[in-house]
């Protein structure tokens, strides 16, 4: 029992350490969102935290998501440890999603936005939906139950 005591200590030290890089490493994009969220709390968002996360929904957060290509039927969209939320219901029904985006910021830090939008371009040159064939959406829609609005995953991103 004594002799375990230290390894647990360490572990747990070992493990502050890694979720203290893990913010680290995504921080350029979480600085983004924190931007694009300071402005929204201006204009009449909100924000909440849940998690690992800060999320914000409301205000020009809205109005800015609207204006995605994914237009209207957008529920959120992560920076880092950051969720932009078209309404409170919307992070809700987006979250363990969006979750799955959190753990590949922290993979892949500041090269996460160009290799997502990379990845778009590619996957569209060889004819398939820059959005939802894209890796990075394909594995969090894999790993959660979140299908675009009432739609399979096979109906593609209308609304
Ligand atoms: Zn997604």
């Amino acid at each position: 029992m004594a002799k375990g005591r230290p390894a647990k200590t360490v572990a747990r030290l070992l493990h502050v350490v890694a979720r203290g890089l893990a913010y680290l490493w995504a921080s350029p994009n979480s600085a983004l969102g924190l931007v694009i969220g300071f402005v929204g709390l201006l204009t009449g968002g909100k924000v909440q935290r849940r998690g690992p996360t800060l999320e914000f929904y409301g205000g020009a957060v809205s109005w800015l998501l609207s204006r995605t290509p994914l237009g209207q039927s957008i529920l959120a969209m992560t920076l880092g440890h950051v969720i932009l939320g078209s309404s409170a219901a919307a992070l809700d029904i987006a979250r363990e999603h969006e979750w799955v985006h959190v753990r590949q910021y922290e993979r892949w830090g500041p090269a996460m936005i160009p290799a997502y939008l990379l990845a778009s371009v590619i996957v569209f040159l060889r004819g398939k939906r820059a959005y939802r064939d894209n890796p990075f959406e394909r594995a969090a829609y894999d790993a959660t139950s979140l299908r675009y609005g009432n739609f399979t995953e096979d109906d593609g991103p209308t609304r």
